[in-house]
Formats: C-alpha cells, structure tokens, sequence
C-alpha cells in the first residue's frame, strides 16, 4: 500500500462534492483529524456540509469563518468543524483551547490547517480541493495507521494504486 490509501476524482458540479462528502463520512468512523486544503471557494464547506449531513446532522452548518470554530453532535458524535482562514496567528488556538478540542476523541474537520502550523495534531486525512475547470478535483490521502484504515475501507471513486 505505500505510504498511505490516496484517491483522487473530479467533481464537476456542486452535486458531486456532496456526494463525495457522503462516502466520505462513512469513512470517517472515531476519532480522527481531517486537514482540508484548497483555495476559496473550491468546496472545503460543501464538502463537511454533506459529512455532517450523512452523520445525521440535520441542522444549519454554517462556516466558522469568524467564530473559528462549530461543534455539532452527530448521533452521540462529536463533530468540531475548524476554519482558520482568518486565525492571525497560530499561537490563538492555544487561547481558544484548541487543545481539549482535539484530545476529546471527537471528528475534527479543519479548513486552513496551514494556518494552524505548529499548534495542530497531525492528520490522518488529508483533502485536498482544486479548481477544474468549471468544477473541481479532489485528492485524499489517508497518513498514518489510523487514516489509512479509514480510507482503505471507503466506497471511494477512483482508488489511486
Ligand atoms: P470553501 O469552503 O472551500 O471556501 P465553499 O464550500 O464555501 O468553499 O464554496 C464553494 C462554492 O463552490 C459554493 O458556491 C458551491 O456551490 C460551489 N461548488 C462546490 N463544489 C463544486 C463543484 N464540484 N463544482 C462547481 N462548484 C462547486
Ligand atoms: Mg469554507
């Protein structure tokens, strides 16, 4: 398997990410860390929409672009929904108690991780989301022994060998 299960497909329309984002989160079973790369506008929200959709979430997702942070319970599951776009400095997620977030057990979905650097546990997934054309490609790479299990289990199209 190399140095981890990756996968790519394109997603030509809104529709598709969605329906990328419900594969995945039967994939994303305990507690895992998911970075989620990509410039604005290329799906990061659309996609955890859909994951907190598929867990059973059935209420309002907004973007934490300015509270940095969304906790969801999701059938007795933790969620915590990051972005970090408009973080300043990395150092403000150790004020916020990013810390307990991330040692609860709970699925953290992270918009911006580059943001975070230093102050961030290491993913297991990592998404990455581009523009294509007139739709957009997604890459998944699952690291270590715990993101690797998730993704090798996923009905995900276009498994990369
Ligand atoms: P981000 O969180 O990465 O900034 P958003 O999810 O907030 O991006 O916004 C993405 C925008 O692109 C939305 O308007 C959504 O409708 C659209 N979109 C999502 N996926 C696709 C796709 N595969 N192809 C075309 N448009 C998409
Ligand atoms: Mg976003």
């Amino acid at each position: 398997m190399g140095r981890g299960e990756s996968f790519s497909a394109d997603l030509p329309d809104e529709q598709a990410t969605q329906a990328l984002g419900t594969h995945l989160a039967a994939a994303l079973q305990g507690p895992l860390v998911v970075y989620l790369y990509g410039d604005l506008g290329t799906g990061k929200t659309t996609l955890v929409r859909a994951v907190l959709r598929a867990l059973g979430y059935s209420g309002p997702v907004k973007s934490p672009t300015y509270t940095l942070v969304e906790s969801y319970c999701c059938g007795g599951r933790q969620v915590y929904h990051f972005d970090l776009y408009r973080l300043a400095d990395p150092e403000e997620l150790e004020y916020m108690g990013a810390r307990d977030y991330f040692g609860e057990g709970a699925l953290c979905l992270v918009e911006w991780p580059e943001r975070g650097t230093g102050f961030l546990p290491q993913p297991d997934v990592v998404v990455r989301l581009e523009y294509w054309g007139d739709g957009r490609r997604i890459r998944l790479e699952g690291l270590g022994q715990d993101g690797q299990a998730a993704l090798a289990g996923a009905d995900l199209p276009a498994k990369e060998s």
